[in-house]
């Protein structure tokens, strides 16, 4: 059942939530760029404003229309709600001698994601096989995403740093939401909202929302189908983990170090990574002591210090063991790819590094090479 919700209509629908004790997370324009941070009303929107995208490269235009939802991704995923860049995990006190540790308390706030898109759908869901359903599952991350609700918003354009169809991620959200939005333009500005559980169910009950007749999701597929034809970046998914696995030692690895400025940007981005390291930290005094959690990056090169020194000393390995684990080994661990296509990576990356092009080098590079046996 989809029913019709109007422009004019979505503060009723963060009103809503706010009254079920809902804090409210979604895009909005800052730092140049579309970011997602707390939402106090749908004028916090980035209405009007769209995002262009290339290799290295992201700005933001405006549009000539009055789209809420216009815009691809920006540059800070979901994962941060789950997983917080830096969190502090307990504190301890000594007095008189005698030390006491406070863990620190976990969140009680729910929280609801506004303008969810259906790659970071299926990342959240890499995350959760990781950090919920694993044999370690994060108390901090299993807490919130039990206090989440999400709202998807159905693509109706693509970036050309897209490959969701590749991924078979998107570009419209198929599971994992409460609601999901499909945003309609002129001549009549308004979103067709499809239910995906029973929070979302209650939601459409409480705002009264009528049926959506068969025009608007008529105009709702159209959209979606839109966005589909823009993607023009592709993977091909069948045999990269092998591929990978055959190519550890080849010369491109070099080739694409000599580029890489080993930054950790992609890995910063990229909605999937779910890497952290320890930082312990006392005062002067030497009575108070805390321990944080904090986002790491394959990148670093401390990230594999053991005894006597990085295991991963030059980006070559870095960028080789970053790739081979979002395509290939990902697999072996948690039985999917780490990538869902959302392109982050590749417009973020400085260097305008782009993997789906370093993926089409190791399969032009076998090509060739049969070629040259036959
Ligand atoms: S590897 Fe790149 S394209 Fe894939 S999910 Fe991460 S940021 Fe997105
Ligand atoms: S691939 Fe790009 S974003 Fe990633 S570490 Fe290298 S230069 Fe930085």
């Amino acid at each position: 059942m989809h029913y019709r919700l109007e422009a004019s209509d979505l503060q009723q629908l963060l009103d809503a939530l706010k009254a079920d004790g809902y804090a409210l997370l979604g895009p909005q324009r800052q730092d140049n760029a579309i970011l997602y941070d707390t939402l106090e009303s749908a004028a916090d929107l980035p209405q009007g404003w769209t995002d262009q995208q290339e290799a290295g490269q992201y700005k933001l235009k405006r549009r000539e229309d009055a789209a809420y939802f216009g815009y691809v991704v920006g540059p800070r995923s979901w994962k941060r709600v789950f997983l917080p860049p830096r969190k502090r995990l307990w504190s301890a006190t000594q007095q008189d001698g005698a030390w006491s540790i406070e863990e620190e308390p976990l969140p009680t706030q729910k929280v609801a994601l506004i303008g969810v898109r259906a790659c970071e759908i299926h990342a959240i869901a890499i995350q959760d096989r990781v950090l919920r359903e694993g044999p370690y599952p994060d108390p901090y991350y299993t807490t919130m995403r039990a206090q989440s609700l999400i709202i998807a918003v159905n693509c109706t354009q693509a970036a050309p740093t897209c490959f969701c169809t590749s991924m078979d991620t998107g570009p419209n959200a198929t599971f994992g939401f409460d609601l999901s939005l499909t945003e309609l333009l002129e001549p009549d500005h308004g979103f067709v909202v499809e239910v995906g559980s029973p929070k979302g169910q209650a939601l459409v009950e409480t705002l009264g929302l009528p049926a959506a007749n068969d025009p608007d999701q008529a105009r709702a597929q159209a959209g979606v189908d839109q966005a589909r034809k823009q993607i023009k970046r592709t993977l091909q998914r069948d045999d990269v983990k092998a591929l990978l696995y055959r190519n550890l030692e080849h010369a491109r690895w070099d080739e694409v170090a000599s580029r890489c400025l080993s930054c950790a940007n992609c890995t910063m981005v990229c909605p999937t990574c779910f890497c952290t390291e320890m930082e312990d930290i006392t005062d002067l005094t030497g009575d108070h002591a805390e321990r944080w959690q904090r986002w790491d990056s394959c990148f670093h090169g401390q990230f594999t210090h053991v005894h006597g020194g990085p295991v991963r000393q030059s980006t070559r390995s870095r960028y080789r063991q970053w790739l081979t684990h979002k395509l290939a080994s990902w697999e072996d661990q948690f039985g999917t790819t780490g990538c869902v296509g959302c392109g982050r990576c590749i417009a973020w990356c400085p260097a305008g590094i782009d993997l789906t092009a370093e993926v089409k080098a190791f399969r032009e590079s076998e090509h060739s090479q049969e070629k040259n046996k036959r």
